[in-house]
C-alpha cells in the first residue's frame, strides 16, 4: 500500500463511510486531475464519471478557471465580509443575480409557475456549502415569517419525500431521509413530508413496467400534485399557511436521481404560492446547466392531465440556455440555493439568493436587532468567488451551451443501450444527469435488498474498469463533467453495462 494510502487510512475518516468497509481495502488516492480524467499515485487513470460528487463542471484543471484563481491569489485569497466588501463577491453577487434574473426572463419563458407571484432574486448571501445554503434560507424564511405574520406564529416547513438538503441540523431536518433520522431524531425539528413524484415507483402509477423513462409511460391522474394540494389545504385550515415548500427543482439528486414529469413543478409550485407558502429552491445539485437545454414539453399524454391548462409548456428558443432548473420550469423562487458547481466544482463555496422583501425584512435600526444573525469565517471568500466569475463567463460562453446540448444528447443516445440489460429497471434522464435504477427483474420492478449491496458492487467493478461514480442506494449516477468526450462517454457506459454483465 501506498505511503499516501497508509496515511489516510490511519487518520482520515471519510463522509457518509463506513470505515470498517474503507479499512478493508486499499483506497484510491487521487493526486491530479485533467478535464474529465483523474489520477491517482499509482499512476491510473480514472473517468470522473459523477463529477466528484456531483460539483465539477468544466473538467479538472481548466485553464481559465485556473488562471482566475491565480490572478486573484496575486491579490489576496481571503479577507472577511464582516466588516468588509471584497472585490471579486461584489462581482459575483450582481453577476448571479443577473443570470437568475435572465433565466426567469428568457422569451418563451412559461408564466404558470409564478402565476400570482413573481418574486425577483435581489440579494446575495454567501456560505460555504450545500448544507449551509438551506440553512441560511431556512432561517431567513422562518425570520422573515414570523416578522410578518407576527412573532407568536410557529413556521413550519414541507418538504418532499426522500429530499436531501444537507447534514447541518437545520438542512436534516428539512430532509426525508429516515436512515439519517433515526440517529439525530432527537435533535432535529418536526417538518412535514408530502408525496414526491417518482413515477418508476409511484403507487398510483398504473403501467405495467416498459423499457422507457417511467415518466414516459405512467399511467395516472396526477395524484402526486392533489397529494401536495391536499398537505397545503389542510395546513390552512389548521389556521396558518407553511412557511415555505422545500424541493429540487426537475430531479431529487440524493432521494435516487427522481425525476419529476414534465408539468409538476410548475403545478405545486403555484399550489404553493396560493396556499401562501414561499418557495424554496434546491439548485445545489441542479444549478449552472445540469439539467441540460433541453425544454419539457408539456404533458401531451391522453389521461395524462390535470385541471383544463394541462400547463403546457411553450419551450425557450433553440439555443437558449437557462442556468438553474427553476428558469427551465418558469417558476420563480423566494429563495434560490446554490453551491457544487457554483465555483465549477473547485472551491467550497454557497450562495443562497432572496427577493428585496425577504431583505427588507431584517432592515432596521441597529437597536432594533433586525439583523441577520448568521454568517461564516469565510462567507465571500475571494478565490471562490473568482473562481466562480470564471466558471459563469465559460457556462455563458457559446461553446460551452453548444457543447453541453451536443452531450445531453449523446448521454441519451448511449444510454439507450442499457434497456437490453434485465437489471436495468428504470433510466432516469435529466438534462446531463442520469440516473439508472437497478432491479432483480425489470419486469416485475423488484428492488434488490439493500443487503446485497448492489449499487456499491457496480460501482466497484465500474472502477476497475477505470470509471469513477457512486451509487445512490441500487442507482447508478452518470453525471459526466461537461467537458466529457464521446468516447469517454462512450467508456462510462459501457463501463456500466460491463459491470451489469458480470454481476450475479
Ligand atoms: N442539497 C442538495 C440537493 C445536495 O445534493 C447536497 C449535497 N449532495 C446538499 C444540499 C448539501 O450540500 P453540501 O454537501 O455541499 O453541504
Amino acid at each position: 500500500m501506498s505511503r499516501l494510502a497508509k496515511l489516510d487510512q490511519q487518520y482520515v475518516w471519510h463522509p457518509f463511510t463506513q470505515m470498517l468497509d474503507w479499512l478493508r481495502q486499499e483506497p484510491i488516492v487521487i493526486v491530479e486531475g485533467r478535464g474529465t480524467v483523474l489520477r491517482d499515485d499509482q499512476g491510473r487513470e480514472y473517468l470522473d464519471a459523477n463529477a466528484s460528487i456531483w460539483t465539477n463542471l468544466h473538467g479538472h484543471q481548466h485553464p481559465r478557471i485556473n488562471t482566475a484563481i491565480r490572478r486573484q491569489l496575486k491579490k489576496i485569497a481571503h479577507s472577511s465580509a464582516l466588516g468588509f466588501a471584497n472585490e471579486p463577491a461584489s462581482l459575483l453577487a450582481a453577476r448571479l443575480v443577473e443570470t437568475a434574473r435572465a433565466d426567469q426572463d428568457r422569451p418563451g419563458a412559461p408564466a404558470h409557475g409564478a402565476a400570482s407571484h413573481n418574486p425577483t432574486l435581489e440579494k446575495v448571501f454567501f456560505g460555504d456549502d450545500g448544507s449551509t445554503a438551506l440553512e441560511i434560507a431556512l432561517k431567513l424564511a422562518y425570520e422573515f415569517t414570523r416578522r410578518t405574520r407576527g412573532a407568536k406564529t410557529k413556521p413550519r416547513f414541507l418538504s418532499l419525500a426522500g429530499a436531501y438538503h444537507g447534514d447541518t441540523i437545520g438542512a436534516v431536518s428539512l430532509g426525508h431521509i429516515d436512515l439519517f433520522h433515526q440517529a439525530y431524531g432527537g435533535m432535529l425539528f418536526k417538518t412535514d413530508r408530502v408525496m414526491a413524484p417518482y413515477c418508476y415507483r409511484c403507487p398510483f402509477n398504473r403501467a405495467k413496467p416498459q423499457r422507457d423513462d417511467a415518466r414516459n409511460y405512467r399511467q395516472c391522474d396526477w395524484e402526486c400534485v392533489h397529494q401536495v394540494e391536499r398537505k397545503l389545504t389542510t395546513r390552512l385550515k389548521k389556521g396558518d399557511a407553511y412557511a415555505a415548500f422545500v424541493f429540487e427543482p426537475l430531479m431529487q439528486g440524493a432521494a435516487g436521481m427522481i425525476p419529476q414529469p414534465d408539468g409538476w413543478l410548475p403545478q405545486v409550485a403555484r399550489l404553493a404560492r396560493e396556499h401562501g407558502a414561499l418557495l424554496i429552491a434546491d439548485e445545489v445539485m441542479t444549478g449552472f446547466g445540469r439539467t441540460g437545454s433541453h425544454h419539457p414539453t408539456g404533458d401531451t399524454r391522453p389521461g395524462g392531465q390535470v385541471g383544463n391548462d394541462a400547463f403546457a409548456n411553450p419551450g425557450p428558443p433553440a439555443g437558449a440556455a437557462r442556468l438553474f432548473a427553476t428558469g427551465k420550469a418558469g417558476v420563480a423562487p423566494d429563495f434560490l440555493c446554490l453551491a457544487k458547481g457554483l465555483t465549477g466544482g473547485y472551491l467550497p463555496m454557497s450562495a443562497t439568493l432572496t427577493t428585496q422583501a425577504v431583505f427588507d425584512a431584517f432592515l432596521g435600526e441597529y437597536e432594533e436587532f433586525k439583523t441577520f444573525f448568521h454568517g461564516h469565517s469565510f462567507t465571500g471568500n475571494q478565490l471562490g468567488a473568482a473562481a466562480s466569475l470564471a466558471s459563469l463567463d465559460l457556462l455563458q460562453s457559446p461553446a460551452s451551451v453548444r457543447a453541453r446540448a451536443e452531450l445531453e444528447k449523446h448521454l441519451h443516445a448511449r444510454l439507450q443501450s442499457l434497456w437490453s440489460l434485465p437489471m436495468v429497471g428504470d433510466i432516469r434522464q435529466v438534462g446531463l444527469v442520469a440516473g439508472i435504477e437497478l432491479v432483480r427483474d425489470w419486469r416485475t420492478r423488484e428492488a434488490f435488498p439493500w443487503q446485497e449491496r448492489v449499487g456499491i458492487r457496480v460501482c466497484a467493478a465500474m472502477a476497475q474498469r477505470g470509471v469513477l461514480t457512486r451509487p445512490v442506494g441500487n442507482v447508478i449516477v452518470l453525471m459526466p463533467p461537461y467537458c466529457t468526450t464521446p468516447a469517454q462517454l462512450q467508456q462510462m457506459i459501457n463501463a456500466l453495462a460491463e459491470a451489469l454483465r458480470g454481476m450475479r
